[in-house]
């Protein structure tokens, strides 16, 4: 088969969804057209270019970069059409109107090329009757497409088939989404708001009926529906406010309409209270008031027995907390199923229509189990999926007990559980997950794309991935090998909390480098997010505490052994991030030899938020980056070069993203961005593979380096003295920063001296420790440990 080529994409509608897809195709180097209807007045394309000015707003951010806004244009109907002919994938996100879309279809398929793909990312219309409103000739290439919102950030895209859609094309479609954008993809049926959306709006429709049923409050419910199950912080009512009220009733509406014969058919409708809120136009977060609302800095939330906004307070009781905390799923299952407690009840209830739901409907709207619990997981956010939840705490019982509810009229439909689910003891095995259409066991996907997956996102009861096989180990660091990939390059991985760098990580981490030096090609740095959060702050706090500062030192020069020793260890280390990679962590990213990203990577050195610079060699590779870069510059200044790392390092910038790494220096523009995260792994071992077959030699130990010297430092003060008087940085900040200049520059040298690597080493060693020597520093760090966040003082 020939390759698969996407050159450019066009997206049919510039609103919600639209533009947010246009921005993950730019994020993933593909260049975009972006369409609407011609502005009434003004520029024709000015709804377009309004999109794209709000995209730079958006948050959490649709732009993986800001610059990458440059790879979308804008387009309208009236003067674009003929540039479709430019475009191999064309997606549709034009307002959720079976007519509105039809009409668009008959306007736009005489420009479609015959071997473009042509797909829908429509909510729950039906595929094939879209597929109606194109040519034949172009409805083998004819699909649904469907992207959660927001679509950088939720991995889940299904796609839809109609009778005519070719094999070969969605199997390449599929590849191509999952590598290229970095999406996970299940096949739904044609079946309406297909698989994620049926079940989640009917979750939220069983959590909503149970809090009537029983009086909750809203915020006690999104209390017990949210982390504590394993759901997203937002949990259910304040999932609904960001979804929009408005939008949740268009879902809602759908299945209403087009599920007659749904046995939960008379629960498809919103309560009244909801229909006056969006009524009135409390549409959720987008209006600023919804079912809650922000009063100042008070969150509050309505309250249905006063018809007004209360203090939102969202508490757990302390006896259903404990139960919630349960680790054995069969036994917290059986407390709430036998629990008294109203709040214990209505968790049952919950957990038991969506269960009775999923069994019934499984047959018809998703090929197996599988698909249903990983939509849940990457659309919806759970940690679990149903099925799965169901199967870990005993499927058995759980059926019984569901089939005596049913029985007893306590659920919400009267239809009885089908016969497969007694005959099972489970719907997830090691051969596959259950198909009620065809009653076999499914096994995995065996698209070729899914072998770059070393280790899928699994659910409970599959077989378990290869572990591979363990060279050495000590507490901190495990040094292994995936012999079925490549037996000679090692994948080192920390086992702290994490993964932060404490002793025995460093120790562990200069071990395996000599070993991989000795027995091996390369080593891939590679564990799943976090990278590495940083330096342990627990071991640094308890040294502070029994005033050892020596031994502090000794670490510290430890820590820049190890990064050092990745730098220049004698075989490639490919640093392979995704996640938070900060402090320590960035610091050992950038001396690796090469990076592998995952597009979501958070990385930067944010010392100063603990009162600290950089210190395992951070702040020496900037001031190297900067000679480096002078040398290429008329004039040979190396200042400018520190200026805007010492911004960075001073206001502790965290790239959001690894393109915004590469922008910020801490990776460099020949490293990897990696879209699926489960990816990774497999690239890492590719690179280290290449590289070691290229010849890899690492870089010398710099003796040269111009620094900046006094005179940087004195620069870097005047703008500290600038923002002190503007009251931006407290007096602590100032002298933070003043060592974080003082390191960049070298320490206090003359201007333009030339100085090893190892004496920038210990200068920043130097001011690190005497910074830890302050109260004030220590205090940070304690508050950092305790609250999470930083504190200015
Ligand atoms: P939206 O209202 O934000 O944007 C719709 C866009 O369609 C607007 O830019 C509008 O100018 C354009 N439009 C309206 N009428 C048109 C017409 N007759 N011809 C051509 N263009 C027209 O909508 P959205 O939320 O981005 O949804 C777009 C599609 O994506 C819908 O099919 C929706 O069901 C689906 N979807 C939405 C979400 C979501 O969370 N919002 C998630 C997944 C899928």
């Amino acid at each position: 088969m020939s390759n698969f080529i996407i050159r450019k994409v066009a997206v049919l509608g510039a609103g919600v969804m639209g533009a947010q897809i246009a921005a993950h195709c730019a994020n993933a180097d593909v260049p975009v057209l972006l369409f609407d209807l011609p502005a009434k007045d003004g520029k024709p394309n000015a709804i377009v270019d309004k999109a794209l000015a709000g995209l730079k707003k958006l948050d959490p951010a649709p732009l993986a970069a800001k610059d990458r806004a440059a790879f979308i244009d804008a387009a309208n109907y009236g003067s674009d059409l003929e540039k479709l002919r430019e475009c191999d994938l064309i997606i549709e996100a034009i307002a959720e109107k079976m007519e509105w879309k039809l009409d668009l279809y008959a306007k736009v398929a005489p420009f479609i090329r015959p071997d473009a793909i042509f797909a829908s990312n429509t909510s729950g219309l039906s595929i094939n009757g879209l597929a109606e409103g194109m040519p034949a000739a172009l409805r083998g290439r004819f699909c649904g497409i469907h992207f959660f919102n927001p679509p950088r950030y939720m991995s889940l895209v299904e796609l839809i088939a109609t009778r005519d859609t070719e094999a070969a094309m969605l199997d390449q479609l599929e590849s191509w989404l999952t590598t290229r954008l970095g999406k996970s993809i299940v096949r739904a049926k044609d079946t309406p708001n297909f698989v994620a959306n049926r079940v989640g709006v009917f979750s939220i429709l069983a959590v909503m009926h149970h809090t009537a049923r029983l009086g909750l409050g809203f915020d006690e419910v999104d209390g017990l529906t949210g982390p504590l199950i394993g759901r997203p912080k937002s949990a259910t009512y304040r999932t609904a406010d960001v979804v929009g009220l408005d939008t949740l009733a268009h879902v809602v509406g759908t299945m209403q309409a087009t599920l007659p014969d749904d046995p939960w058919h008379v629960h498809f409708r919103l309560p009244e209270w909801l229909q006056a809120l969006i009524a009135k136009g409390a549409l959720g977060q987008k209006t600023r008031a919804g079912i809650y609302r922000k009063e100042g800095k008070q969150i509050q939330v309505l309250d249905l027995k006063t018809g007004d906004y209360r203090p939102s307070a969202g508490d757990v009781i302390p006896a259903v907390e404990t139960m919630l905390k349960i680790d054995d799923p069969v036994e917290r299952f059986s407390l709430l199923a036998a629990s008294e407690l109203l709040e214990a009840q209505f968790l049952w209830a919950i957990f038991r229509d969506v269960f009775h739901y999923c069994a019934v409907h499984l047959g018809d709207i998703a090929d197996n189990a599988r698909d249903i619990d990983l939509a849940m997981r990457w659309g919806f956010g759970w940690a679990q999926g149903p099925f799965e939840t169901w199967q870990a705490a005993d499927w058995s019982e759980i059926a019984k007990a569901i089939q005596l509810d049913i029985d007893h009229g306590r659920a919400m439909a009267k239809v009885p559980l089908p016969a497969w689910v007694f005959e099972r003891k489970g719907v997830h095995e090691p051969g596959g997950s259950y198909s009620a259409a065809t009653a076999t066991l499914k096994p995995r996907s065996t698209l070729p794309v899914y072998k770059r997956q070393l280790y899928p996102e699994q659910v409970l009861g599959e077989a378990p991935s290869d572990r591979g096989e363990t060279l050495w180990e000590n507490e901190g660091v495990r040094l292994w090998t995936r012999p079925d990939q490549d037996a000679r390059i090692g994948i080192l991985s920390f086992k702290s909390k994490q993964h932060a760098i404490g002793d025995e990580v460093l120790d562990g981490l200069l071990e395996a480098v000599a070993r991989a030096e000795r027995d091996l090609d390369g080593v891939v740095l590679w564990h799943p997010a976090p990278f590495a959060v940083g330096a342990n702050l627990h071991q640094v706090v308890e040294a502070c505490k029994a005033g050892q500062f020596d031994m502090l030192e000794r670490t510290v020069a430890k820590f820049q052994r190890a990064s050092m020793s990745l730098k220049h260890a004698q075989v490639p280390v490919v640093a392979a991030i995704q996640g938070m990679a900060l402090g320590g962590g960035c610091e050992f990213a950038m001396h690796s030899a090469h990076r592998v990203l995952a597009l979501e990577s958070y990385v930067g050195l944010v010392e100063a938020g603990v009162g600290l610079i950089p210190a395992g060699g951070g702040s020496k590779e900037f001031a190297l980056q900067a000679h480096t870069l002078a040398q290429k510059a008329a004039g040979g200044d190396v200042f400018p070069y520190i200026q805007q790392s010492f911004q960075t390092i001073a206001m502790a910038t965290v790239a959001k993203s690894a393109l915004e790494a590469v922008q910020l220096g801490f990776a460099k523009p020949s490293d990897d961005v990696v879209f699926h995260p489960q990816e990774l792994l497999y690239v890492g071992i590719r690179r280290a593979r290449a590289l070691a077959e290229s010849g890899y030699r690492p870089p010398l130990v710099q003796r040269a380096v111009t620094v900046a010297g006094r005179n940087g430092i004195a620069t870097c003060e005047l703008m500290l003295v600038n923002m002190a008087e503007g009251g931006f940085i407290s007096s602590y900040d100032y002298k933070v920063a003043k060592a974080a200049a003082t390191a960049l520059c070298g320490g206090e040298v003359e201007t333009n001296s030339r100085v090893s690597e190892q004496w920038i080493l210990d200068v920043e060693r130097a001011l690190f420790v005497d910074l830890l020597r302050q109260e004030k520093t220590q205090q940070r760090i304690a508050h950092t440990l305790e609250t999470g966040k930083p504190l200015r003082n």
